[in-house]
């Protein structure tokens, strides 16, 4: 039984990387890519915000000497290198797919429009976003969120490398205990880590509820999409 009918995937780059510190990871473009199909195949609408961490954040260019706008619009075209890296791997097991970009691309891809982006959706293609909100001092799960909002998603579905939210980080502390259900007022009050305060602010105001679960554990994407108990949801 599936829970949701249109999904917000948001994918980190970093996750992309796989065990690499930069770049790509085929096997992780292979099981994303299979994973997004299966779901895909019981006829759920999925939209994808891919992140650009595997390749560049604004914030680390600072420390490279670069401000941070140019850092971040480094960012922003990392997440279409990203998006056109998923693309390919998604189209490669016959599941069509539009790449629309935040940014002016036209030879690249699509300029977003949402009511593109949601006929794309109801024609059975995945949509996947690139460039971001195209605003500097945004991260990609701000994009994850908006784009969920916009779309009207039934979930914003953060798949991360961790299996949920902790009440501290579960990599120092063996006692860390992992969250089942917690609330936006929560998550941002005790700064739980899951997502930037703007990402959570405008999910809290839109009642646009958050899982954030494992989505490296092949078969993963179909669990969350059917409501199994995995990971950790973010609801009011
Ligand atoms: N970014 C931005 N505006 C946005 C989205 C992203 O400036 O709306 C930049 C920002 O520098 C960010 C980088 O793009 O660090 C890559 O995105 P992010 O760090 O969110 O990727 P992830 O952590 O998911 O790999």
């Amino acid at each position: 039984m599936l829970k949701y009918k249109r999904i917000l995937l948001k994918l980190s780059g970093e996750a992309l990387a796989g065990n690499k510190e930069f770049g790509f990871s085929n096997e992780v473009l292979e099981s994303f890519a299979k994973q997004i199909k299966d779901v895909h195949e019981k006829g759920v609408e999925i939209a994808i915000v891919i992140g650009g961490g595997n390749i560049f954040r604004g914030i680390s260019g600072m420390e490279k000497g670069f401000d941070r706008v140019t850092g971040d619009t480094m960012g922003m075209l990392a997440t279409i290198m990203n998006g056109l890296a998923l693309q390919n791997a998604i189209e490669s097991i016959g599941v069509p797919t539009r790449v629309m970009t935040a940014l002016q691309m036209p030879q690249v891809a699509e300029l977003y429009i949402r009511r593109k982006a949601i006929r794309h959706l109801e024609k059975g293609r995945v949509v996947i976003f690139g460039g971001g909100t195209s605003n500097p001092y945004f991260t990609t799960d701000s994009s994850g969120a908006l784009r969920a909002v916009e779309i009207q998603a039934d979930v914003l579905a953060k798949g991360t490398k961790v299996d949920g939210i902790y009440d501290k980080d579960p990599m120092k502390f063996d006692d860390a205990v992992r969250y089942d259900t917690v609330t936006f007022d929560e998550a941002i009050s005790k700064n739980l880590g899951v997502m930037d305060t703007a990402a959570l602010s405008l999910c809290r105001e839109n009642q646009m509820p958050i899982v954030v679960f494992n989505a490296l554990e092949e078969g993963n994407i179909l669990k969350m999409a059917q409501g199994e108990d995995i990971g950790t949801t973010v609801k009011n």
